[in-house]
C-alpha cells in the first residue's frame, strides 16, 4: 500500500508498505478521509526525536477493513471514526483516568509516533472495541474526521479551563485548535470570549465560532486591553492555543485569581518555561495551570459525535483546503509552511 512517510528529520515523501494486520483485538482500517496538523510539521522537524520511514498523521476516519478474533462490537464495513491518542485501556493511568498518559508520558499518542500514523491507504488501531467509534449516518466523513484532535483537543482546553457559568474567557491565538477552544468556551457556557488573534481571515473564524471580541496583538496590548475588558479583574480561564512562552505568560497574567490556565500549546523549545513571577503573586495568586493531551477513546469520540449530530458546532469552516491522497506533497507543503491562510488540509483516499 502507499504510505506518506517521515524518511528522517526535515524530510518527507511517498513510500510502499505492506498492508498492516491486526492482533486479536485490534483493528485495520481502510482510510476514506484525513487530516493534516501542526504536530505533523512538529514530528517531522525532530519534536519527537529521530524516525525513520515513519508514517505521518493521526486525524483520520475510514471503513474497518479487518478485525481480530477477541474483537466484539465492530465489523469489516463499519464507518468509523478513530480518536488521535489511542490508549491501552488496562493501564494503570488510563485506570486513574488519565488513558492519554497510558503507558507513560504522552504514551496514548502512538499514531506517527510510536507507530505508523493514518496517511496511508489502511492503518492499525489497537485495542478496537474502545479506540473506535461508529459514524452515525447523518454525519458526514469530513465532519466526522475534526472529532479525532480539533474537537477533542479544544474541547479539553475549555473542559480543563473549568470555566464558571457566564464567566470570562481568554483563548491565546486561534488556529484549529483555538478555534475550537472558543467554540468549547461558549458550549461551556461563558458569558464573555475573548478570542486573541491578528490574521483577518481567523479572526472572522473566531467569531463564528463564538468569540465576542477580537484582541489583535499586533495593533494592542493584550494583557492590558484584556484587563479592560474585564474591568480590571482578568478572566476566569485563559486557554494557550499556541505553545509560545510570550502567550503562556500572557495567560498568566490575564487570570484572576482563583482562575485556570488551560495549556492545549506544544512546548518544543528550550528547556525550561517560565512563569511571570509578581502575576503569579510570587508563587501564591491561586492561579491553576492545567495540561493535558486530549483523552482518546470510544466513549469521548461518541460524545464529540453527538455535538455534530445535533449541529453545536460545524467544523466544516475549518477546512481551507483539500487535496487527493496522490497530491500529498502539495498538501503537506501548504499546511507546514503554513501557505494561503490555510487553517486545516483535508486528504481524501
Ligand atoms: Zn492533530
Amino acid at each position: 500500500m502507499k504510505a506518506f512517510v517521515m524518511k528522517e528529520i526535515g524530510r518527507v515523501a511517498f513510500m510502499d508498505k505492506p498492508v498492516p494486520q491486526p492482533g486479536p483485538a485490534d483493528a485495520v482500517v481502510r482510510t476514506t478521509r484525513a487530516l493534516i496538523c501542526t504536530s505533523d510539521s512538529h514530528t517531522v522537524q525532530g519534536g519527537i526525536g529521530p524516525r525513520e520511514n515513519l508514517t505521518l498523521g493521526h486525524e483520520a476516519v475510514g471503513i474497518v477493513d479487518v478485525v481480530g478474533s477477541e474483537v466484539k462490537d465492530f465489523r469489516p464495513g463499519d464507518r468509523v471514526l478513530v480518536g488521535a491518542i489511542t490508549p491501552d485501556w488496562g493501564d494503570l493511568a488510563a485506570q486513574n483516568g488519565y488513558p492519554s498518559q497510558s503507558g507513560g508520558p504522552l504514551g496514548g499518542f502512538k499514531f506517527a509516533n510510536s507507530k505508523d500514523g493514518v496517511f496511508a491507504e489502511y492503518f492499525h488501531v489497537n485495542d478496537a472495541d474502545a479506540n473506535l467509534a461508529k459514524i452515525p449516518d447523518g454525519i458526514s466523513d469530513e465532519d466526522a474526521v475534526y472529532c479525532a484532535d480539533m474537537l477533542s483537543t479544544g474541547f479539553m482546553g475549555a473542559e480543563h479551563g473549568n470555566i464558571p457559568m457566564g464567566g470570562t474567557v481568554a483563548v491565546l491565538a486561534q488556529g484549529p485548535v483555538g478555534l475550537m477552544a472558543t467554540a468549547g468556551a461558549r458550549l461551556r457556557g461563558a458569558g464573555l470570549v475573548i478570542g486573541v488573534e491578528s490574521v483577518p481571515s481567523r479572526q472572522k473564524l473566531a467569531q463564528l465560532y463564538g468569540a465576542d471580541v477580537i484582541v489583535d496583538f499586533t495593533s494592542e496590548d493584550v494583557v492590558e486591553r484584556i484587563l479592560e475588558l474585564t474591568g480590571g479583574q482578568g478572566v476566569d480561564t485563559a486557554i494557550e492555543a499556541l505553545g509560545a512562552e510570550v502567550t503562556f505568560q500572557t495567560a498568566v497574567k490575564v487570570t484572576k485569581p482563583g482562575g485556570t490556565i488551560s495549556n492545549t500549546g506544544y512546548f518544543g523549545e528550550g528547556e525550561f518555561v517560565g512563569i511571570p513571577r509578581a502575576e503569579w503573586g510570587v508563587g501564591m495568586a491561586d492561579k491553576t495551570i492545567a495540561t493535558g493531551l486530549c483523552p482518546g477513546g470510544r466513549l469521548r469520540m461518541q460524545r464529540l459525535l453527538q455535538v455534530l449530530e445535533t449541529r453545536r458546532v460545524d467544523p466544516s469552516h475549518l477546512t481551507t483546503h483539500e487535496f487527493p491522497f496522490d497530491e500529498m506533497e502539495r498538501a503537506f507543503e501548504v499546511s507546514d509552511k503554513k501557505l494561503e491562510d490555510v487553517v486545516k488540509v483535508m486528504i481524501t483516499f
